[in-house]
């Protein structure tokens, strides 16, 4: 039987609904909430994700900011904005797009967020209440991968859950998570050995690599729930023939296109062997931004000291 397929556009279609209810609820008490978006230098893809970041809260009618500082930019002067973006009564939550230049201090500027406007859950403070269980900002794509696992009611108690990456802004946190909903959490990395023997114990089985089609059939135990965080582009019809079993509309798709979207799991062996997976594009992707969106939300709320925030 072929897997079920987790729509992340469903679940995201699902979460704006609710969050505009919130927004139109906020706004009749006068508070608009506000989002700045921090885009330094001219790297590709953060340009696409903090389009579409600012394109959502505009869909939610939130007011937003978008500002692009000289890729020159010393520490000290994104220090600067910050403070002036901590200060700004219209700003509730504050989006530092990564990565940030390499002449930047990056934890610097991520710590100098304001706890209480860090909607991207990565400032020490939030990442240590994550880590204790307590109320704070958590960081987007985590949070997104338990709604897709929660509205899809995936049981996650005392299940056997393998996340492959260890980074701090996917890999740890969905780990943290998963842990406080009382899964059994083991963190892979690039050391661990016999990675395949190990993921295949999984029920819920989270790649966050970074590597094309890299988790393949020996590493899906059948009928788990296979999530998959990355994005990876195949940019020549070797690479996409190399990954996919049957190319044609992938082909037409590159030549059209000039690349094709995969994730870190082998679309076709996902779709055989696993419960369910979640598809590139269209599963984990639409969740991290309407997930930044209600963040911004829940900060408007708390910040402003609306009932339920
Ligand atoms: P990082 O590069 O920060 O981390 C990658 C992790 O994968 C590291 O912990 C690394 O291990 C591990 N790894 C690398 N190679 C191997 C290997 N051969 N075997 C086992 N583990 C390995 O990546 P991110 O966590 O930031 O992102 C991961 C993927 O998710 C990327 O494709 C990224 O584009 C995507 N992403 C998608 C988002 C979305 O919205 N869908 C949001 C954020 C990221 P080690 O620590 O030992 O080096």
């Amino acid at each position: 039987m072929l897997a079920t397929i987790l729509d992340g556009n469903k679940i995201r279609d699902e979460i704006q609904a609710e969050l505009l209810q919130q927004v139109a609820d906020l706004k009749r008490r006068g508070v608009t909430p506000g989002l700045a978006a921090v885009l330094v230098g001219d790297n590709p893809a953060s340009q696409i994700y903090v389009r579409s970041k600012v394109q959502a809260s505009e869909t939610l009618g939130l007011y937003s900011q978008k500002i692009e500082p000289s890729k020159n930019s010393t520490t000290e002067e994104l220090l600067g904005l910050v403070h002036s973006l901590n200060q700004d009564e219209r700003i509730d939550g504050i989006l530092i797009q990564l990565p940030l230049p390499p002449q930047v201090d990056s934890r610097r500027v991520l710590n100098t967020v304001d706890p209480a406007k860090d909607v991207d859950g990565f400032h020490s403070v939030n990442l240590g209440n994550l880590v204790a269980g307590r109320p704070g900002f958590v960081p987007c794509t985590p949070a997104g991968i338990l709604e897709i696992l929660k509205r899809s009611k995936i049981p996650l108690s005392g299940a056997r859950a393998v996340v492959i990456g260890r980074s701090d802004i996917v890999g740890k946190p969905v780990a943290m998570l998963l842990l406080h909903e009382h899964a059994t959490v083991t963190i892979c990395h690039s050391r661990t050995r016999d990675l395949p023997a190990v993921a295949r114990q999984a029920d819920i089985l989270v790649a966050a690599i970074g590597k094309a089609a890299f988790v393949t059939a020996e590493f899906i135990k059948p009928g788990a729930t296979v999530i998959d965080v990355g994005i990876n582009r195949l940019t020549t019809q070797e690479e996409v023939r190399n990954v996919f079993h049957d190319p044609a509309s992938r082909l037409e798709t590159l030549a059209k296109r000039g690349s094709v979207l995969v994730g870190d799991v082998q679309p076709e062996d996902a779709r055989s062997i696993a419960g369910a997976f979640t598809p590139v594009p269209g599963g984990v992707g639409p969740l991290t931004v309407i997930m930044l969106m209600s963040n911004t939300i829940k900060a408007a709320r708390q910040r402003r000291a609306v009932a339920g925030g």
